[in-house]
Protein backbone atom coordinates (compact mmCIF):
# COMPACT_ATOMS: atom_id res chain seq x y z
CA UNK A 1 0.00 0.00 0.00
CA UNK A 2 2.15 2.94 -1.27
CA UNK A 3 -0.52 5.20 -1.39
CA UNK A 4 -3.80 4.83 0.48
CA UNK A 5 -5.66 7.01 -1.43
CA UNK A 6 -8.69 5.34 -3.43
CA UNK A 7 -9.32 8.76 -5.83
CA UNK A 8 -7.60 9.42 -8.32
CA UNK A 9 -6.35 12.76 -8.04
CA UNK A 10 -7.99 15.00 -11.21
CA UNK A 11 -9.40 17.22 -9.07
CA UNK A 12 -7.97 19.54 -6.49
CA UNK A 13 -11.25 19.74 -3.83
CA UNK A 14 -12.27 22.29 -1.39
CA UNK A 15 -12.00 21.41 2.27
CA UNK A 16 -15.47 21.61 3.01
CA UNK A 17 -17.79 18.82 3.04
CA UNK A 18 -21.60 19.12 2.61
CA UNK A 19 -24.16 17.22 3.92
CA UNK A 20 -27.60 18.63 2.56
CA UNK A 21 -28.61 21.41 0.51
CA UNK A 22 -31.54 23.27 0.55
CA UNK A 23 -32.48 26.19 -2.41
CA UNK A 24 -29.51 28.22 -2.84
CA UNK A 25 -27.74 27.01 0.83
CA UNK A 26 -25.68 24.37 1.64
CA UNK A 27 -25.21 22.78 5.02
CA UNK A 28 -21.69 21.35 6.32
CA UNK A 29 -22.92 18.43 9.22
CA UNK A 30 -21.85 21.13 11.81
CA UNK A 31 -24.70 22.92 10.70
CA UNK A 32 -22.64 25.98 9.13
CA UNK A 33 -24.48 26.81 5.96
CA UNK A 34 -23.06 28.38 2.66
CA UNK A 35 -24.77 30.55 -0.11
CA UNK A 36 -23.89 28.38 -3.05
CA UNK A 37 -22.98 30.15 -6.05
CA UNK A 38 -21.29 27.41 -7.88
CA UNK A 39 -24.53 25.66 -8.21
CA UNK A 40 -22.67 22.48 -8.95
CA UNK A 41 -21.59 24.46 -12.14
CA UNK A 42 -24.34 25.11 -13.39
CA UNK A 43 -26.41 22.09 -12.67
CA UNK A 44 -28.19 23.00 -9.75
CA UNK A 45 -30.55 25.36 -11.92
CA UNK A 46 -33.69 24.81 -9.03
CA UNK A 47 -31.37 24.54 -6.55
CA UNK A 48 -31.03 21.78 -4.06
CA UNK A 49 -33.76 19.71 -3.15
CA UNK A 50 -36.49 21.64 -5.04
CA UNK A 51 -39.77 19.76 -3.55
CA UNK A 52 -41.33 19.02 -7.30
CA UNK A 53 -37.64 17.26 -7.99
CA UNK A 54 -38.17 15.48 -5.03
CA UNK A 55 -41.64 14.57 -5.44
CA UNK A 56 -40.68 13.57 -9.11
CA UNK A 57 -37.97 11.39 -7.94
CA UNK A 58 -39.34 9.40 -5.39
CA UNK A 59 -42.44 8.51 -6.87
CA UNK A 60 -40.65 7.06 -9.88
CA UNK A 61 -37.99 5.43 -7.69
CA UNK A 62 -41.20 3.33 -6.47
CA UNK A 63 -42.68 2.78 -10.01
CA UNK A 64 -39.81 2.00 -12.52
CA UNK A 65 -35.85 3.07 -12.46
CA UNK A 66 -34.41 2.00 -15.86
CA UNK A 67 -35.55 0.37 -18.77
CA UNK A 68 -33.04 0.02 -21.95
CA UNK A 69 -33.60 1.49 -25.22
CA UNK A 70 -35.24 -1.32 -26.64
CA UNK A 71 -38.49 -0.60 -25.05
CA UNK A 72 -41.05 2.28 -25.21
CA UNK A 73 -40.10 5.10 -22.46
CA UNK A 74 -43.55 7.14 -22.61
CA UNK A 75 -41.73 9.97 -20.32
CA UNK A 76 -38.68 10.08 -22.70
CA UNK A 77 -41.39 10.55 -25.74
CA UNK A 78 -43.13 12.82 -23.66
CA UNK A 79 -39.54 15.15 -23.27
CA UNK A 80 -38.80 15.33 -26.54
CA UNK A 81 -42.01 16.41 -27.51
CA UNK A 82 -41.91 18.89 -25.49
CA UNK A 83 -37.88 20.53 -25.82
CA UNK A 84 -39.30 20.12 -29.40
CA UNK A 85 -42.24 22.22 -29.11
CA UNK A 86 -39.66 25.00 -27.03
CA UNK A 87 -37.05 25.15 -29.61
CA UNK A 88 -35.87 24.96 -33.02
CA UNK A 89 -35.35 20.82 -32.96
CA UNK A 90 -37.61 18.41 -34.62
CA UNK A 91 -35.60 15.38 -32.74
CA UNK A 92 -33.89 14.31 -29.59
CA UNK A 93 -31.29 11.85 -28.43
CA UNK A 94 -30.69 11.82 -24.48
CA UNK A 95 -27.53 11.05 -23.48
CA UNK A 96 -26.10 10.87 -19.56
CA UNK A 97 -23.99 13.68 -19.63
CA UNK A 98 -22.69 16.72 -21.65
CA UNK A 99 -19.62 15.36 -23.25
CA UNK A 100 -21.85 12.93 -24.55
CA UNK A 101 -24.35 15.43 -25.98
CA UNK A 102 -21.20 16.59 -28.06
CA UNK A 103 -20.51 13.37 -29.10
CA UNK A 104 -23.74 12.54 -30.51
CA UNK A 105 -23.83 16.39 -32.00
CA UNK A 106 -20.54 15.88 -33.85
CA UNK A 107 -21.65 12.35 -34.80
CA UNK A 108 -25.26 13.46 -36.25
CA UNK A 109 -23.30 16.59 -38.29
CA UNK A 110 -20.71 13.57 -39.97
CA UNK A 111 -23.58 11.62 -41.02
CA UNK A 112 -25.82 14.40 -42.16
CA UNK A 113 -23.14 14.60 -44.78
CA UNK A 114 -22.18 11.23 -45.48
CA UNK A 115 -25.85 10.17 -46.19
CA UNK A 116 -25.93 13.45 -48.51
CA UNK A 117 -23.35 12.25 -50.85
CA UNK A 118 -20.71 14.63 -49.55
CA UNK A 119 -18.74 11.82 -47.33
CA UNK A 120 -15.47 14.20 -47.33
CA UNK A 121 -17.25 16.61 -45.23
CA UNK A 122 -16.14 15.67 -41.73
CA UNK A 123 -14.60 18.19 -40.61
CA UNK A 124 -15.58 20.66 -37.46
CA UNK A 125 -14.67 24.37 -37.10
CA UNK A 126 -14.31 25.42 -33.62
CA UNK A 127 -12.76 28.52 -31.25
CA UNK A 128 -10.21 28.83 -28.96
CA UNK A 129 -10.67 28.89 -25.10
CA UNK A 130 -13.79 26.25 -26.24
CA UNK A 131 -14.37 23.50 -23.63
CA UNK A 132 -16.64 21.09 -25.21
CA UNK A 133 -15.96 17.88 -22.28
CA UNK A 134 -13.11 15.73 -21.31
CA UNK A 135 -13.84 12.35 -23.89
CA UNK A 136 -11.38 11.54 -26.35
CA UNK A 137 -13.19 13.67 -29.61
CA UNK A 138 -14.01 16.63 -27.26
CA UNK A 139 -10.57 17.58 -26.03
CA UNK A 140 -9.62 17.41 -29.57
CA UNK A 141 -12.40 19.98 -30.48
CA UNK A 142 -11.77 22.12 -27.37
CA UNK A 143 -8.15 22.21 -28.67
CA UNK A 144 -6.77 23.37 -25.35
CA UNK A 145 -3.51 21.78 -25.13
CA UNK A 146 -3.45 20.78 -21.15
CA UNK A 147 -6.50 18.46 -21.74
CA UNK A 148 -5.52 16.55 -24.93
CA UNK A 149 -1.35 16.20 -22.96
CA UNK A 150 -0.58 12.76 -22.89
CA UNK A 151 -3.94 11.42 -24.27
CA UNK A 152 -1.96 10.24 -27.09
CA UNK A 153 -3.16 11.42 -31.50
CA UNK A 154 -5.39 14.09 -31.10
CA UNK A 155 -8.81 12.42 -32.63
CA UNK A 156 -8.95 14.10 -36.02
CA UNK A 157 -11.26 16.59 -38.14
CA UNK A 158 -11.45 19.66 -35.75
CA UNK A 159 -10.18 23.19 -37.41
CA UNK A 160 -9.59 25.99 -34.06
CA UNK A 161 -9.88 29.72 -35.24
CA UNK A 162 -9.06 32.56 -32.48
CA UNK A 163 -12.18 33.65 -30.45
CA UNK A 164 -13.83 36.59 -32.16
CA UNK A 165 -12.71 36.14 -35.67
CA UNK A 166 -14.96 35.80 -37.68
CA UNK A 167 -12.26 36.58 -41.02
CA UNK A 168 -10.70 33.52 -39.74
CA UNK A 169 -13.40 31.45 -39.56
CA UNK A 170 -14.62 32.00 -43.32
CA UNK A 171 -11.43 31.46 -43.95
CA UNK A 172 -11.15 28.00 -42.36
CA UNK A 173 -14.27 26.48 -44.46
CA UNK A 174 -13.08 24.15 -46.84
CA UNK A 175 -14.56 21.51 -49.10
CA UNK A 176 -14.08 19.18 -46.03
CA UNK A 177 -15.85 21.06 -43.67
CA UNK A 178 -19.11 19.43 -42.07
CA UNK A 179 -19.99 22.56 -39.27
CA UNK A 180 -19.04 25.26 -37.20
CA UNK A 181 -19.23 24.05 -33.53
CA UNK A 182 -19.68 27.37 -30.73
CA UNK A 183 -20.72 27.95 -27.10
CA UNK A 184 -22.53 31.15 -27.84
CA UNK A 185 -20.80 31.79 -24.05
CA UNK A 186 -18.16 30.69 -23.25
CA UNK A 187 -18.65 29.31 -19.63
CA UNK A 188 -15.28 27.23 -18.57
CA UNK A 189 -13.19 29.60 -21.20
CA UNK A 190 -13.71 32.86 -18.48
CA UNK A 191 -17.64 33.88 -19.39
CA UNK A 192 -16.67 35.09 -22.82
CA UNK A 193 -20.36 35.82 -24.42
CA UNK A 194 -20.04 35.95 -28.31
CA UNK A 195 -21.34 38.88 -29.43
CA UNK A 196 -25.31 38.86 -31.12
CA UNK A 197 -23.46 39.82 -34.39
CA UNK A 198 -21.37 37.29 -34.31
CA UNK A 199 -23.68 34.44 -33.90
CA UNK A 200 -26.06 35.80 -36.60
CA UNK A 201 -22.79 36.02 -38.95
CA UNK A 202 -22.18 32.62 -38.16
CA UNK A 203 -25.55 31.67 -39.17
CA UNK A 204 -24.78 33.87 -42.48
CA UNK A 205 -22.02 31.77 -42.94
CA UNK A 206 -23.19 28.49 -43.09
CA UNK A 207 -26.61 28.87 -44.68
CA UNK A 208 -23.93 30.61 -47.21
CA UNK A 209 -21.39 27.36 -47.39
CA UNK A 210 -24.77 24.62 -46.79
CA UNK A 211 -22.95 23.59 -43.76
CA UNK A 212 -24.49 22.96 -40.35
CA UNK A 213 -24.20 25.21 -36.82
CA UNK A 214 -23.83 23.39 -33.80
CA UNK A 215 -23.85 25.14 -30.58
CA UNK A 216 -22.90 23.91 -27.28
CA UNK A 217 -25.62 24.66 -24.22
CA UNK A 218 -24.29 22.51 -22.25
CA UNK A 219 -23.82 25.65 -19.83
CA UNK A 220 -25.78 28.32 -21.24
CA UNK A 221 -28.99 26.74 -21.82
CA UNK A 222 -32.42 25.84 -19.88
CA UNK A 223 -33.03 29.37 -18.34
CA UNK A 224 -28.87 30.41 -17.55
CA UNK A 225 -29.34 33.52 -19.83
CA UNK A 226 -32.58 34.82 -18.70
CA UNK A 227 -33.85 32.90 -22.29
CA UNK A 228 -34.31 29.63 -22.43
CA UNK A 229 -31.17 29.05 -24.75
CA UNK A 230 -28.77 31.61 -25.26
CA UNK A 231 -29.07 31.73 -28.70
CA UNK A 232 -32.56 33.04 -28.76
CA UNK A 233 -30.85 36.92 -27.86
CA UNK A 234 -28.98 37.07 -31.14
CA UNK A 235 -32.76 35.53 -32.67
CA UNK A 236 -31.19 32.59 -34.71
CA UNK A 237 -31.22 28.66 -34.49
CA UNK A 238 -28.94 26.62 -34.87
CA UNK A 239 -29.02 22.96 -36.85
CA UNK A 240 -27.83 20.99 -33.63
CA UNK A 241 -27.53 21.82 -29.84
CA UNK A 242 -26.08 20.21 -27.15
CA UNK A 243 -27.72 20.72 -23.69
CA UNK A 244 -26.99 19.08 -20.49
CA UNK A 245 -25.93 20.58 -16.86
CA UNK A 246 -29.34 22.61 -15.72
CA UNK A 247 -31.72 20.46 -17.77
CA UNK A 248 -31.34 17.59 -14.96
CA UNK A 249 -31.18 20.02 -11.66
CA UNK A 250 -28.40 17.69 -10.49
CA UNK A 251 -29.73 14.24 -12.12
CA UNK A 252 -26.87 13.47 -14.42
CA UNK A 253 -28.23 13.77 -18.37
CA UNK A 254 -27.74 15.63 -21.49
CA UNK A 255 -29.38 15.73 -24.66
CA UNK A 256 -28.64 16.26 -28.63
CA UNK A 257 -31.36 18.29 -29.99
CA UNK A 258 -31.43 18.93 -34.03
CA UNK A 259 -33.86 19.94 -36.83
CA UNK A 260 -34.60 16.78 -39.15
CA UNK A 261 -32.73 17.56 -42.13
CA UNK A 262 -29.11 17.45 -40.06
CA UNK A 263 -30.27 14.60 -37.99
CA UNK A 264 -30.99 12.16 -41.11
CA UNK A 265 -28.38 10.38 -41.22
CA UNK A 266 -29.09 9.28 -37.82
CA UNK A 267 -30.88 5.83 -38.50
CA UNK A 268 -31.94 3.08 -37.02
CA UNK A 269 -28.68 1.27 -35.53
CA UNK A 270 -25.94 4.39 -35.73
CA UNK A 271 -26.11 5.57 -32.49
CA UNK A 272 -27.02 4.17 -28.61
CA UNK A 273 -26.85 4.26 -25.10
CA UNK A 274 -27.27 2.02 -22.32
CA UNK A 275 -28.86 4.55 -19.65
CA UNK A 276 -29.50 7.61 -21.41
CA UNK A 277 -32.93 8.55 -21.12
CA UNK A 278 -34.21 6.02 -18.51
CA UNK A 279 -37.38 6.32 -16.44
CA UNK A 280 -35.53 8.02 -13.47
CA UNK A 281 -33.86 10.70 -15.93
CA UNK A 282 -36.61 11.29 -18.03
CA UNK A 283 -38.84 11.72 -14.57
CA UNK A 284 -36.25 14.51 -13.43
CA UNK A 285 -36.16 15.96 -16.73
CA UNK A 286 -39.70 16.21 -16.98
CA UNK A 287 -39.95 18.50 -13.75
CA UNK A 288 -37.28 20.66 -14.68
CA UNK A 289 -39.24 21.87 -18.08
CA UNK A 290 -42.51 22.06 -15.55
CA UNK A 291 -40.75 24.65 -13.78
CA UNK A 292 -38.57 26.45 -16.05
CA UNK A 293 -41.22 26.73 -18.43
CA UNK A 294 -43.47 28.23 -16.27
CA UNK A 295 -44.62 32.17 -17.95
CA UNK A 296 -42.75 34.34 -15.06
CA UNK A 297 -39.59 31.86 -14.74
CA UNK A 298 -37.35 33.79 -16.97
CA UNK A 299 -38.31 36.73 -15.89
CA UNK A 300 -37.50 36.22 -12.47
CA UNK A 301 -34.12 35.07 -13.71
CA UNK A 302 -33.65 38.70 -15.62
CA UNK A 303 -34.96 40.38 -12.61
CA UNK A 304 -32.55 39.23 -10.25
CA UNK A 305 -29.42 39.23 -12.61
CA UNK A 306 -30.20 42.60 -12.88
CA UNK A 307 -29.69 43.28 -9.18
CA UNK A 308 -26.54 40.84 -9.39
CA UNK A 309 -25.39 43.27 -12.50
CA UNK A 310 -25.70 46.33 -10.63
CA UNK A 311 -24.31 45.16 -7.06
CA UNK A 312 -21.46 43.76 -9.44
CA UNK A 313 -20.85 46.95 -11.13
CA UNK A 314 -20.73 49.05 -8.16
CA UNK A 315 -18.10 46.71 -7.07
CA UNK A 316 -16.11 46.60 -9.58
CA UNK A 317 -15.87 50.61 -9.61
CA UNK A 318 -15.10 50.37 -5.78
CA UNK A 319 -12.49 47.99 -6.06
CA UNK A 320 -10.84 48.65 -9.67
CA UNK A 321 -7.37 47.14 -8.29
CA UNK A 322 -9.27 43.81 -7.85
CA UNK A 323 -11.79 43.70 -10.75
CA UNK A 324 -11.42 44.40 -14.29
CA UNK A 325 -14.34 43.72 -15.97
CA UNK A 326 -18.16 42.10 -15.39
CA UNK A 327 -18.88 39.47 -17.99
CA UNK A 328 -21.36 37.32 -19.12
CA UNK A 329 -25.40 36.87 -19.96
CA UNK A 330 -27.86 36.38 -16.87
CA UNK A 331 -27.21 34.22 -14.44
CA UNK A 332 -23.94 32.87 -16.12
CA UNK A 333 -21.84 35.97 -14.71
CA UNK A 334 -18.24 36.07 -14.71
CA UNK A 335 -16.13 38.57 -12.24
CA UNK A 336 -12.95 39.32 -14.51
CA UNK A 337 -9.78 39.46 -11.73
CA UNK A 338 -7.40 42.12 -12.12
CA UNK A 339 -5.52 39.91 -9.07
CA UNK A 340 -5.83 35.88 -8.56
CA UNK A 341 -9.14 34.30 -9.29
CA UNK A 342 -8.44 31.43 -7.02
CA UNK A 343 -7.70 33.78 -4.13
CA UNK A 344 -10.97 35.42 -4.76
CA UNK A 345 -12.71 32.56 -4.85
CA UNK A 346 -10.79 31.32 -1.17
CA UNK A 347 -11.76 34.64 0.13
CA UNK A 348 -15.22 34.21 -1.14
CA UNK A 349 -15.29 30.83 0.82
CA UNK A 350 -14.04 31.96 3.84
CA UNK A 351 -17.42 34.29 4.28
CA UNK A 352 -19.27 31.23 3.18
CA UNK A 353 -20.03 31.43 -0.38
CA UNK A 354 -19.14 29.40 -3.51
CA UNK A 355 -18.04 30.24 -6.51
CA UNK A 356 -16.12 28.80 -9.47
CA UNK A 357 -13.06 29.77 -10.84
CA UNK A 358 -12.79 29.55 -15.16
CA UNK A 359 -10.56 30.18 -17.69
CA UNK A 360 -8.25 33.80 -18.33
CA UNK A 361 -8.68 34.60 -15.03
CA UNK A 362 -12.35 34.77 -13.92
CA UNK A 363 -14.38 33.72 -11.33
CA UNK A 364 -17.98 32.41 -12.16
CA UNK A 365 -21.04 32.80 -10.37
CA UNK A 366 -23.71 30.29 -11.32
CA UNK A 367 -26.48 30.47 -8.96
CA UNK A 368 -29.46 28.33 -9.00
CA UNK A 369 -31.81 30.01 -10.63
CA UNK A 370 -34.76 30.27 -8.19
CA UNK A 371 -32.15 32.68 -6.25
CA UNK A 372 -33.91 35.37 -4.91
CA UNK A 373 -33.35 39.12 -4.75
CA UNK A 374 -32.49 39.08 -1.04
CA UNK A 375 -30.01 35.53 -1.47
CA UNK A 376 -28.39 37.67 -4.65
CA UNK A 377 -27.84 40.92 -2.00
CA UNK A 378 -26.62 38.56 0.20
CA UNK A 379 -23.96 37.20 -1.96
CA UNK A 380 -22.77 41.01 -3.14
CA UNK A 381 -22.42 41.78 0.65
CA UNK A 382 -20.42 38.44 1.04
CA UNK A 383 -17.91 39.31 -2.71
CA UNK A 384 -17.79 42.51 -0.86
CA UNK A 385 -16.20 41.27 2.11
CA UNK A 386 -14.02 39.35 0.40
CA UNK A 387 -12.91 42.01 -1.67
CA UNK A 388 -12.01 43.84 1.50
CA UNK A 389 -10.00 41.10 2.84
CA UNK A 390 -8.09 41.01 -0.45
CA UNK A 391 -7.55 45.18 -1.10
CA UNK A 392 -4.28 46.33 -0.23
CA UNK A 393 -6.18 49.18 1.33
CA UNK A 394 -7.23 46.62 4.18
CA UNK A 395 -3.55 44.87 4.95
C1 LIG B 1 -19.65 21.10 -18.72
C2 LIG B 1 -19.60 21.33 -20.17
C3 LIG B 1 -19.43 20.26 -21.08
C4 LIG B 1 -19.20 18.85 -20.63
O1 LIG B 1 -20.24 18.33 -19.87
P1 LIG B 1 -19.99 17.00 -19.00
O2 LIG B 1 -21.35 16.69 -18.46
O3 LIG B 1 -18.98 17.36 -17.96
O4 LIG B 1 -19.49 15.96 -19.93
C5 LIG B 1 -19.47 20.55 -22.43
N1 LIG B 1 -19.64 21.81 -22.87
C6 LIG B 1 -19.80 22.86 -22.03
C7 LIG B 1 -20.02 24.22 -22.59
C8 LIG B 1 -19.76 22.65 -20.66
O5 LIG B 1 -19.89 23.68 -19.83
Amino acid sequence: MADAKPLYETYSRSPIVFERGHGVWLETPAGERYLDFAGGIAVTSLGHTHPHLVEALKSQADKLWHLSNLQEIPDQTRLAERLTEATFADKVFFTNSGAEALECAIKTARRHFYVNGQPQRYRIITIEGAFHGRTLATIAAGGQAKYLEGFGPKVEGFDQVPFGDHEAIKAAINDETAAILVEPVQGEGGIRPLPKECLRGLRDLCDEHGILLILDEVQSGVGRTGMLFAHEWAGITPDIMAVAKGIGGGFPFGACLATAEAADGMTLGTHGTTYGGNPLAMAVGNAVLDVVLEDSFLTHVNDVTLVLRQGLASLKDRYPDLIEDIRGIGLLTGIKCAKSNADLVTAMRNEHLLAVPAGDNVVRLLPPLIVSVEEVREALHRIEAALEMLSPKSS
